[in-house]
């Protein structure tokens, strides 16, 4: 294996120009590959403050490091540093991680799926958090069937009403779960929630914890709330997260906003 190498090339100042996409984005230069470690410390010690505020077990929360726009080595180092879960949002840069990265690594699919992408996540995602229509539930579960596997999955849940954001409305989310509980290629385990940037996240956090148990007094297997990002992630812990994702709070700003 490579030492950890720093990053020092500047962030890419424009896609535009005919330049071909880099195969993998750079990092923003700000955070390099030795840095990893100490940030992954200190979030994991917040995720422990957060969790003994309300007196939960911080070992009940699993922490997902979102890659996206992260180079390579920034992910070694947090495998090094004994990170093992992953994340990404896009099926092709997904594939490309793939590719590189080696185990010890969990990877998580947290973004859009688009029905024609799904053999790009099915059984190489070990959670898809984003499932939030039938279509695609039943696209990938006829995938998953095809493929002789059981694929993990949450639903996506747009507890803030956005429009601009992907997920089922809250008051149609036990009707499409009870759908998905029907195809057998899926195992549906939980709820994801992502909050319009502008909305107080509390709120939407606990909305979407009395979702899954309401779900879960029918539904034993519903016990995962994907919820918290590096802005409120603690938030969000307090209010029942079991699953954290969580991007520029290990990595450092990203170059790039995903559209
Ligand atoms: C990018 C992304 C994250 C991580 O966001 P940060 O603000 O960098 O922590 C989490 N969830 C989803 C769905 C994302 O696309």
């Amino acid at each position: 294996m490579m030492a950890a190498r720093t990053h020092a090339e500047p962030a890419p100042t424009s896609l535009g120009g005919g330049e071909p996409e880099p195969a993998i984005p750079v990092s923003g230069g700000r955070v390099t590959a030795d840095e990893v470690p100490e940030r992954l410390a200190a979030v994991r010690r917040r995720i422990a403050a957060a969790a003994e505020r309300v007196l939960r077990d911080p070992d009940e929360i699993r922490m997902v490091a979102v890659t996206k726009m992260v180079a390579p080595e920034m992910i070694v180092a947090a495998q090094r540093a004994g990170q093992i879960d992953f994340g990404e949002n896009r099926a092709q840069e997904f594939r490309r991680k793939l590719a590189v990265i080696e185990p010890p690594v969990a990877w998580h699919f947290v973004g859009r799926v688009q029905r024609n992408k799904v053999a790009d996540v099915t059984g190489l995602a070990q959670l898809i958090h984003s499932v939030d229509r039938l279509e695609l539930a039943e696209a990938l579960a006829a995938r998953a069937q095809r493929d002789g596997l059981r694929q993990r999955i949450l639903v996506q849940v747009n507890t803030g009403l956005d429009p601009a954001k992907a997920g089922v409305v809250p008051e149609e989310a036990p009707a499409l779960i009870e759908r998905v509980r029907e195809l057998s290629g899926l195992a549906c385990e939980g709820l994801m929630t992502v909050p319009p940037l502008a909305a107080d996240p509390r709120p939407l956090f606990a909305r979407l914890r009395a979702l899954r148990d309401t779900l879960r007094s029918r539904f034993p297997e519903i016990q995962q709330l994907s919820m918290g990002m590096s802005g409120d992630f603690e938030v969000a812990i307090e209010e029942g997260s079991t699953i954290v994702r969580l991007g520029e709070a290990l990595f450092g700003p990203r170059p790039l906003k995903p559209a």
